[in-house]
């Protein structure tokens, strides 16, 4: 058909050569997708994965990225999520209803504790806190309509270690479903479903993206019908992904194991010198006998990372704690982490955390991919000023 000029710059004939082949994914940027027929549109099947029905459903980018992340947690499903947050919410909203119990740990990422806060006072559902050290004695928390366990292993500023297998086996026993903020490990140093765990959230956002510039979030399960009921979730909150972003996280991938443990080795080195720092309580870190749980992270971790925090002796103010993170150079102060730049952040746990028993200072560390004993020459710098 001979198209005038204005129809032409819309539509083309030109089909590019079949065969390419390169390393990257494609990026592929859809709204609509097109069906090749009026059937093939009524077929649609948006849940099964198995074709496409609109960009907020789906893409080979976003696809294929969650086929990459189920595999690296040890799941076989995956729902991506524009933030960890809202991951968080989209397990919260799949498998909750008024009515429902839902129970949390007291060291839970603060947004998660808003939220459930937010499903107590205006959605009907009980939302209840447990030591994280808890481990079987969870049992005793579960009620009739408890449907659904938080946990986080670390806790991701306090850093205690849970015993996940126990916890697992407990709400296993009473039909509760046990979700996993897996973000600390990045799936890379622990498998959640092998203690037990029914579904896995990670935040994206830290080091699977690696570089501090975008936002997202996934949700990992092995059985299709839990997976079925977070994706109703999924599809009802419109919760979808740029492609622009899922490249970015896909990039960032295929290197995060050698970063990690780079992280890794570089914050147990940073660990154990501010250990013998004289104006240091306590060193936070799951890989340190100090470290809540640390028994369980030697059970069941394979590695650490780079995020950990230490106490300050309480001689020092909290005037004089924060002279220290405001003289880092090299640390940013900032929330988040999972790039190549250090970072540390001041949190006052008492109002945070009732009961929390130190009474120095706690300063949560992030270690980037700077050389190491330029971090320690910050750091002494640093507590000069204290
Ligand atoms: C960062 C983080 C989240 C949330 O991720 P966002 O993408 O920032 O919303 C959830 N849990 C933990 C433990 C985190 O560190």
């Amino acid at each position: 058909m001979k198209k005038s000029p204005q129809t032409a710059l819309i539509h083309s004939d030109y089909k590019p050569p079949e065969g390419f082949a390169a390393f990257p994914p494609a990026i592929h940027h859809a709204s609509t997708v097109l069906f090749s027929s009026v059937s093939a549109m009524r077929a649609g099947l948006w849940k099964t994965k198995h074709g496409y029905t609109y960009g907020l459903h789906g893409t080979p980018t976003t696809f294929t990225l969650e086929a990459k992340l189920a595999a690296i947690d040890g799941g076989r499903f995956c729902l991506l999520a524009p933030s960890g947050l809202a991951a968080i919410a989209m397990v919260n909203l799949g498998l909750l209803k008024a009515g429902d119990d839902v129970l949390l740990p007291d060291n839970v990422y603060a947004p998660n504790r808003e939220m459930a806060r937010w499903l107590s006072a205006d959605f009907g559902i009980s939302a209840r806190y447990y030591d994280p050290m808890i481990g079987a004695g969870i049992a005793e928390l579960i009620a009739p309509n408890t449907k659904l366990l938080w946990t986080e292993a670390p806790g991701s500023v306090s850093m205690e270690v849970p015993d996940l297998p126990a916890l697992c086996k407990a709400a296993r026993a009473r039909g509760v479903l046990v979700a996993l903020d897996n973000t600390w490990s990045a799936g890379l140093a622990l498998n959640g479903f092998e203690h037990g765990v029914d579904i896995v959230m990670q935040a994206l956002t830290k080091y699977q993206s690696g570089g501090s510039d975008v936002l997202m979030g996934a949700v990992i399960t092995r059985e299709r019908a839990l997976n079925d009921r977070i994706a109703l979730a999924h599809m009802r909150l419109g919760l979808g992904v740029s492609a622009d972003d899922a490249y970015l996280v896909m990039r960032g991938l295929s290197h995060m194991q050698l970063r990690f443990d780079a992280h890794d080795a570089s914050a147990r080195a940073i660990a154990a010198w501010l250990k013998g720092r004289p104006e240091i309580a306590r060193v936070l870190h799951p890989a340190f006998e100090d470290c809540p749980g640390h028994a369980h992270w030697q059970r069941d971790f394979r590695g650490a990372g780079g995020l950990f925090s230490v106490v300050f002796d309480a001689r020092y103010t909290e005037a004089q704690t924060d002279r220290f993170v405001d003289a880092l150079t090299l640390f940013g102060i900032g929330y988040s982490w999972g790039g190549a730049h250090s970072l540390a952040v001041p949190y006052r746990m008492q109002a945070m955390r009732p009961g929390w028993e130190s009474t120095g200072t706690l300063v949560r560390l992030y270690i980037g991919l700077e050389e190491t004993p330029d971090l320690i020459a910050d750091l002494t710098r640093a507590f000069a000023t204290l």
